[in-house]
């Protein structure tokens, strides 16, 4: 796969960690600590911490995303945020069907798809995590599974819309764990996800949308994993909270 095909993307997953203040004091040591990066650079602040993220972020290279979205615009939906509000605070991603989301939040393949092609319509780009959990990886339907995911995640998704497309492989098992995949694991389940994008949409097309591993990625293991001809970034969790961390993943994704 060649990698000049798409961009590398980094994002960080910062859960429910930090105020609004200590957001906006985050992202002032991030835009130090990564300068002008080579790759595409995201964070993900809770929903409170959004606009503050967005003042602090404005003139920086971070753009600003969303943990969640929700599928419909307005309604009866009590703690939820829609597409629409998130455009309009100028956060350009979300994250969908994070795997803490599936695990504690009763999230379904099927309500990814909704909350994607929601995100989708409404002009956000969609991180879509997909992934295992260790029970699946021994019982060796990894790829199965993944692909799977991947399928009804995107049904009813426009090749049109791939240019705002994100795919993120984050095995539950490895997810603040401390436990990597492997290169070989990442780079194995990352180019299936590819070839799954390319039976829905065609080489060409899936040749352009960023798969990004997550778990576990930290300064340390970046660059190996990176290293893998389908990963094209990281979604990061723990190591995205430390400034110098989440900077050398950057810089190992970009560089
Ligand atoms: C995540 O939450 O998406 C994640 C990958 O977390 P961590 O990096 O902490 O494993």
């Amino acid at each position: 796969m060649d990698k000049t095909k798409r961009r590398a993307v980094v994002a960080g997953n910062w859960k429910m960690n930090k105020t609004a203040a200590e957001a906006a004091a985050l992202i002032g040591e991030i835009a130090a600590a990564v300068g002008t990066p080579g790759c595409d650079v995201v964070v993900c602040p809770p929903f409170v911490a959004l606009s503050a993220v967005l003042d602090a972020a404005a003139g920086t290279p971070i753009a600003v995303g969303a943990q969640n979205v929700h599928y419909e615009e307005s309604g009866a939906f009590t703690g939820e945020v829609a597409p629409g509000m998130l455009t309009a605070l100028g956060v350009q991603y979300a994250i969908v069907g994070h795997s803490e989301r599936r695990q504690y939040f009763a999230e379904t393949d099927e309500t990814v798809n909704l909350r994607t092609r929601a995100a989708l319509a409404a002009g956000l780009c969609a991180i879509v995590c997909v992934g295992e959990n260790l029970a699946q990886r021994e019982q060796g339907v990894t790829v199965d599974l993944v692909r799977m995911q991947t399928k009804i995640a995107l049904q009813g998704v426009q090749e049109a819309e791939l240019a705002r497309l994100i795919l993120a492989y984050e095995p539950v098992w490895a997810i603040g764990t401390g436990r990597t995949a492997t290169a070989a694991q990442a780079g194995q389940v990352c180019g299936a996800i590819r070839a799954q994008l390319a039976e829905l949409y065609g080489s060409a097309a899936a040749d352009g949308v960023p798969v990004l591993y997550g778990g576990s990625m930290n300064a340390a293991n970046a660059a190996e994993l990176l290293a893998e001809a389908d990963v094209d970034g990281g979604l990061i969790g723990g190591a995205s909270l430390k400034a110098a961390d989440f900077a050398a993943i950057v810089q190992a994704a970009g560089g």
